[in-house]
């Protein structure tokens, strides 16, 4: 088959390398000029150094992105940072750490019981909530959100406000009062709810998000055309950037095509956001069902994320990688979590902040001021002086997880025409392993549609 794929990020790269590892002849277009999408590297010139657009933490749960970079030859266990379950935060009142002796899932138990800055009611609630979740096989009501969930499951003013709120909206970038509990309780099913005891730890990578494997996966498709002997029908892997698809057009019974480029395609595979992919698929034809799945995608709202990342005058060793913030919005202390930077110098921290609107609302110096004082205020330790300060948003980081979200599955209504990405019916919020997975699956179900209907059409 030869296979177009709309985007480089996370999930389209998924899709052309399941694609070209099934044999396919894989073009891809993407209209960055970095690989990566929402999770890449970029240069911040106020730093003079190239940072990712905003932190990421992985799951030892992301068993398809990490078996996606094994198979590309990458050794996870140096490119990752790997801690068990830690929520320290930074001025030690809060200190919570999944051992490593006792075997799933008692090892988050025994981590709750031990938990410090937890009443012993906060613990004995948490524990009640997580096992009742298990009890109901991870299903929470229709329409519940996790605000009702933690309401239901009688948890403490207290414990919500130190850890479901935090953990809630560092996993769905949405308030727990409009989070979908359906998505919530799937992360805690495959995070600490799984027999694996490793499935809870987190990954925090040490190099920058492009360099973790899109690079990889350039790389990959060079040497591919390199090698790419005319008489030998290798299967193809050609990366087109900085490039904008604009168009998509059915050109005869069974072939599409991009813009006014002279390739054929027995498929396109749209990895974009849902602004994007609305845009592309808004220039075929209607066919029936197309106006309710171009509805279904304007339905889609997004919430912003925000990263400050503070160059320091002289090192700074943050006694964990990563630190919970208690924020204040009404002191413009709107940080969440505190990360170490990648640089072996230790002169970078970054500051994470989701659902960003309330500081995007503020003058930006005195939201700067406001998180550098929050800092000196909470961190158990002296911060020296911030020397170089970069702030990126992005305004559409992830998708707002609100119960009922009609979220499509990878075929469309178009003939030949498939989507992927981390909005789709993948039962988890905005994050990396849906991408990663919905590539994967968007190509193997399109595959699999291509073999049935081929003989059908020879016959
Ligand atoms: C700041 C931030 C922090 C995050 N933190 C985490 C985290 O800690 N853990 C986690 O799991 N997830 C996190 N996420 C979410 C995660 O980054 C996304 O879920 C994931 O990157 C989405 O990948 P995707 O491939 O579905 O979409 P995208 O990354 O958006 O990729 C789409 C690509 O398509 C390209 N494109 C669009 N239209 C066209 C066109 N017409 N022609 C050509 N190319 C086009 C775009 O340029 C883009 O590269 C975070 C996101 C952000 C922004």
């Amino acid at each position: 088959m030869k296979l177009a794929v709309v985007g480089a990020g996370w999930a389209g790269l998924s899709a052309a390398l399941t694609a070209w590892r099934l044999g396919h002849q894989v073009h891809v277009f993407e209209s960055a000029p970095t690989l990566g999408g929402r999770a890449r590297a970029v240069h911040a010139p106020t730093l003079d150094a190239t940072i990712d657009n905003g932190q990421h933490i992985l799951l030892g749960a992301y068993t398809a992105t990490l078996a996606l970079m094994r198979e590309l030859g990458l050794d996870v266990n140096t490119l990752f940072h790997r801690l068990p379950l830690t929520v320290h935060s930074a001025d030690g009142t809060l200190r919570l750490r999944a051992g490593r002796a006792l075997p799933a899932p008692l090892h988050i138990a025994a981590a709750l019981l031990a938990a410090r800055g937890l009443r012993w009611p906060e613990k004995l609630a948490a524990l009640r909530a997580v096992a009742a979740l298990r009890g109901q096989g991870w299903r929470t009501p229709p329409g519940c959100t996790v605000q009702r969930w933690l309401e239901r499951a009688q948890q403490p003013p207290r414990l919500c406000n130190l850890l479901w709120g935090p953990l809630c909206i560092a996993t769905l970038n949405t308030p727990v009062e409009h989070a979908c509990a359906q998505l919530f309780a799937h992360v805690l099913r495959d995070s600490l709810g799984a027999p694996d005891r490793s499935a809870s730890d987190m990954l925090i990578p040490r190099c920058d998000l492009t360099a973790l494997w899109p690079a990889r996966v350039a790389r990959l498709a060079a040497e591919a055309g390199a090698s790419g002997d005319p008489g030998h029908a290798s299967p193809t892997l050609e990366i087109r950037h900085p490039y904008t698809v604009r168009r998509l057009r059915h050109v005869s019974a069974c072939g599409l095509a991009l813009d006014d480029l002279p390739d054929r395609y027995d498929a396109v595979v749209v990895c974009a956001n849902t602004p994007s992919t609305a845009r592309l698929l808004a220039t075929l034809p209607d066919c029936p069902g197309s106006t309710q799945f171009l509805a279904d995608l304007d339905a889609f709202e997004h919430a912003p994320i925000a990263t400050l990342t503070f160059q320091l005058a002289a090192p700074m060793h943050l006694p964990q990688p990563m630190l919970l913030l208690h924020e204040h919005r009404t002191r413009n202390h709107f940080g969440q979590w505190l990360f170490q930077g990648q640089d072996q110098e230790k002169r970078l921290l970054h500051v994470v902040v989701s659902d960003a609107d309330a500081l995007l609302a503020q003058e930006r110096n005195a939201a700067v001021a406001g998180v550098v004082e929050q800092l000196r205020e909470q961190l158990a330790m002296p911060m020296p002086e911030v020397s170089r300060h970069a702030l990126i948003v992005e305004k559409r980081a992830t998708f707002l997880a609100r119960p009922g979200l009609r979220r499509p599955g990878n075929r469309t209504p178009w003939r030949g025409v498939w989507v992927a990405g981390d909005w789709t019916d993948t039962g988890y919020p905005a994050v990396l392993e849906g991408a990663v997975r919905s590539g994967r699956d968007a190509v193997l179900a399109l595959t699999a549609a291509h073999e049935t209907a081929v003989p059908r059409q020879e016959m």
